[in-house]
C-alpha cells in the first residue's frame, strides 16, 4: 500500500467508516462506530440484507458469469466468454462496497471472506497501467475508451473506487484498495488536463474521485473530478437517440434549471458536483444544485419521493409529467436521491433535505426488496392495472417488469445499490457540529461521538416509528458543559407535534428543527411526539394525470389500495373514496377510507358526452396499506392515487 494511505490520518477513519466525509460543511456525518441501528423498521431491513441479500446477490453474480469475467481476462478468453452487460463489473464492486460496510457494522464473516476472494480475482485482472475493465481493451473487444457514450468504463471505476474507499475507511486489509488507487491514477493520467478530453456517459466517478481525495489527501483526484464536472454539458459526447440531455451533456450543470435526462445519471452527477463544490469552495456551483433540487422536488417528483417518469430513457419528464401508471421511479434513482440530499444536508444543514430522504427511504427504498431480501422491484410504479405473473425464480428478468418483485435482472444495479445502502444506513441518521448532535431520521439506535474539544456525548434512541410517533432520546454520555440535542420535525407534522424536555416541559413544535440545550445528565430524556393521524393529500392541478384523485398518507408512509383487500373479483379500478370523511386506523399500519366500489359500463368507444360517470356504486370501506408492503401477498393490482367519489 502506498505510504500516504496509511500515514494520512483521514484514511483509516476512526468513526468506523462513512460513505461521505466532507472536509468542511455545516454538519459532520457520523460513522458506523458512532451510530448503530439496534432494531425496529430499519434494523429488520439491515438484518435481512446481511442474512439474505448479500449472499443472494453474490450467488446470482456468479451464476450469470459476471465474476468469471475477471478470471476470463486473466486467462485470455474474455473476448469469447464474457457475459452480461458492458457495466456488469460495477455491480460486483457495488456489492463489495456493501459487504465492506457490513463487515464494519457486524463483523460478518461471510462478507469478509467474500471480499477477500473477490479482491484476488479482480486484482489479477488489472493491467500494469491501472486499466481494469472486462468489456473493453482485450482481444475480440472494442478498444479502450472507444465508446464513452455507452461503454461505462469510467462508471465502473467509480464504483471500484467507492468500494476501495469503503475498504480503506473501515480498515479492511484488502488489495482492492491499491487496485482502486491504481485505477484512479490511471484515470487521471489518461483524462487529465492534457489527456483525453472526454468523460463518461454515466456519471459516478466524480463523487468517487472526490471521496478518494478525502480519504487519501491526494488532490489530483479532486482536480480530475472537477474537470469531469466542468467538461460536461458542451455537446462533447455523440448525439444519441435520446438526445444529449440523456447524459446531461446538453447544458453545463451550472446553467440547468432542474434535474433532467436519465434520472440516476442526473442525480449521481449532481452528487459529484456538490462534492466538488464543497471541497473547492465553489458556492455558485452548490447554489446551482440547490436550485435544481428545489425545482425538481416541486415539479418532477412522485409523492413517494421517486424520480423518473419516462420508461423510454429512464428519465425525468417535463414539469408535472408524473403519470402514476407509467412511473419509472427506479430504485437506484431513489438511492441516488438519498445520496444527493445527504450531501446537501451536510453542506447546508437545511432539514428539508432530510425530509425528502425520509419520504424516499420509506416509500421507494423500503418498497423495492421483498421481506425475505431475495427479490426486488427495479421500477416502482404507483399504479398497477393488471395482475402480473409470478416471476420465475430460476432466471433473470427484464428490468421494467413491475408486477411482482423479481430475484434478478439482466441489469441488476438496484439490488446491489440496496445492499450498500442498507449496510451503511446508520450513517444517514445523525450528524454532529461543535455544539451538539442532530437527529434527522428516527430508528432504534445507539449514538456515541465526540464534540469539539473532545467532549464525549451520546444517546440511545427508542421508537416504534413509523407505527408509533413517539421518539425518545435518552442521554447515555455527556459532559459538564451544556450541549444541544436537536431533532428534525418533518414537514408533514404541521399540527400537533410536541417536544418534551428532560424536566417535563412540553412545548408544541412545528416543521423544521426542535432543540434542547442543557448540561444534560446521564439518563435525561428528550421526547418527540409526532402526529400520525392518517390524512388525504391532493395533487397540484398541473399534474394532469392525477386530476380527480387523492392519496392517503400516515406519517412518512404513503398508502395504497390493493386488490388483495377488495371483495373477490373486484379490482382497484373500482375504488372510489370520499376525502371529506376521515380515515380511521385499522391495525398493522393500514387505514380504512369511506368510499364505494363502482362499476363502469363497457362501451365500444371510451369517449362520449356521457362518458366519465359510474354506472353503479356500492358503498364500501376501502382498506389502504403502506405502499412499501404492496405485492407482498402475491401478484395484485394496486393504486396510490384514488378517484374521488362523485
Ligand atoms: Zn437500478
Amino acid at each position: 500500500m502506498p505510504a500516504d494511505l496509511t500515514a494520512d490520518a483521514g484514511a483509516r477513519d476512526d468513526t468506523g467508516g462513512r460513505p461521505v466525509a466532507p472536509s468542511t460543511g455545516r454538519l459532520r456525518p457520523l460513522g458506523l462506530r458512532e451510530v448503530r441501528i439496534t432494531g425496529g423498521f430499519w434494523g429488520h431491513r439491515q438484518s435481512v440484507n446481511a442474512a439474505a441479500t448479500l449472499e443472494h446477490n453474490l450467488s446470482w453474480e456468479r451464476r450469470v458469469g459476471w465474476i468469471d469475467n475477471f478470471a476470463a481476462v486473466v486467462e485470455g478468453r474474455v473476448g469469447r466468454d464474457r457475459r452480461g452487460r458492458e457495466f456488469s463489473d460495477s455491480d460486483v464492486y457495488k456489492l463489495i462496497e456493501g459487504m465492506a460496510w457490513e463487515v464494519a457494522r457486524t463483523g460478518d464473516t461471510f462478507a469478509a471472506a467474500s471480499i477477500a476472494e473477490l479482491s484476488k480475482v479482480i486484482e489479477r485482472a488489472q493491467e500494469p497501467d491501472g486499466y481494469l475493465n472486462t468489456a473493453f481493451g482485450h482481444p475480440g473487444q472494442g478498444d479502450r475508451y472507444s465508446d464513452l457514450e455507452w461503454g461505462h468504463e469510467l462508471y465502473c471505476y467509480g464504483h471500484l473506487i467507492q468500494a476501495g474507499v469503503a475498504l480503506l475507511r473501515t480498515g479492511f486489509d484488502s488489495p482492492l484498495v491499491e487496485v482502486a488507487v491504481r485505477a484512479a491514477d490511471h484515470v487521471c493520467d489518461t483524462f487529465g488536463p492534457d489527456g483525453n478530453q472526454g468523460f463518461c456517459g454515466h456519471p459516478v466517478i466524480e463523487m468517487a474521485l472526490v471521496e478518494l481525495y478525502r480519504a487519501t489527501g491526494e488532490r489530483r483526484y479532486l482536480h480530475q473530478a472537477k474537470l469531469f464536472v466542468d467538461r460536461r454539458g458542451h455537446g462533447t459526447l455523440a448525439d444519441i437517440e435520446f438526445g444529449r440531455a440523456y447524459f446531461q451533456d446538453d447544458v453545463p450543470i451550472r446553467d440547468a434549471d432542474a434535474f433532467h435526462g436519465h434520472a440516476v445519471r442526473a442525480l449521481y452527477l449532481a452528487s459529484g458536483a456538490v462534492d466538488v463544490a464543497v471541497e473547492t469552495g465553489d458556492d455558485e456551483l452548490l447554489a446551482a444544485i440547490e436550485r435544481q433540487w428545489e425545482a425538481t422536488v416541486a415539479r418532477r417528483t412522485y409523492v413517494t419521493g421517486g424520480m423518473g417518469s419516462r420508461h423510454m430513457d429512464e428519465a425525468f419528464g417535463e414539469d408535472f409529467f408524473l403519470p402514476p401508471d407509467r412511473a419509472y421511479s427506479e430504485t437506484c434513482a431513489a438511492v441516488a436521491s438519498v445520496q444527493l440530499s445527504w450531501r446537501l444536508l451536510l453542506a447546508t444543514g437545511d432539514v428539508r433535505y432530510a425530509d425528502l430522504t425520509e419520504r424516499t427511504l420509506y416509500n421507494v427504498v423500503a418498497t423495492s426488496p421483498a421481506d425475505d431480501g431475495r427479490s426486488f422491484f427495479y421500477v416502482n410504479t404507483l399504479h398497477r392495472r393488471h395482475v402480473g405473473p409470478l416471476p420465475a425464480t430460476d432466471r433473470h428478468h427484464p428490468r421494467a417488469e413491475s408486477s411482482v418483485r423479481a430475484p434478478w435482472f439482466d441489469v441488476s444495479c438496484c439490488p446491489n445499490n440496496l445492499a450498500r445502502t442498507f449496510a451503511s444506513l446508520s450513517t444517514y441518521l445523525v450528524t454532529a457540529d461543535d455544539d451538539g448532535l442532530q437527529v434527522h431520521q428516527y430508528a432504534d439506535a445507539e449514538v456515541s461521538t465526540r464534540l469539539g474539544e473532545g467532549r464525549r456525548v451520546g444517546f440511545e434512541m427508542r421508537t416504534g416509528y413509523p407505527d408509533d410517533g413517539a421518539v425518545v432520546l435518552r442521554v447515555t454520555e455527556t459532559s459538564p458543559a451544556p450541549w444541544t440535542l436537536s431533532v428534525r420535525v418533518p414537514a408533514w407534522a404541521a399540527d400537533g407535534a410536541a417536544l418534551i424536555e428532560p424536566d417535563g416541559t412540553r412545548r408544541p413544535v412545528g416543521p423544521g428543527v426542535a432543540s434542547v440545550t442543557a448540561a444534560f445528565a446521564i439518563g435525561d430524556e428528550v421526547r418527540l411526539e409526532l402526529p400520525l393521524e392518517p390524512h388525504w393529500v391532493r395533487p397540484d392541478p398541473r399534474i394532469d394525470a392525477l386530476r380527480g384523485t387523492v392519496a392517503a398518507e400516515r406519517g412518512p408512509l404513503v398508502l395504497c389500495a390493493e386488490s388483495a383487500d377488495l371483495p373477490a373479483g373486484r379490482d382497484v379500478d373500482a375504488v372510489r373514496v370520499d376525502p371529506a370523511a376521515p380515515l380511521s386506523p385499522d391495525g398493522d399500519g393500514s387505514v380504512l377510507a369511506v368510499g364505494a366500489l363502482a362499476s363502469v359500463d363497457d362501451g365500444s368507444w371510451p369517449y362520449a358526452a356521457d362518458a366519465g360517470t359510474d354506472a353503479a356504486t356500492t358503498p364500501a370501506r376501502i382498506r389502504l396499506v403502506p405502499y412499501h408492503s404492496w405485492a407482498a401477498r402475491g401478484p395484485s393490482t394496486m393504486r396510490v392515487w384514488l378517484p374521488v367519489q362523485e
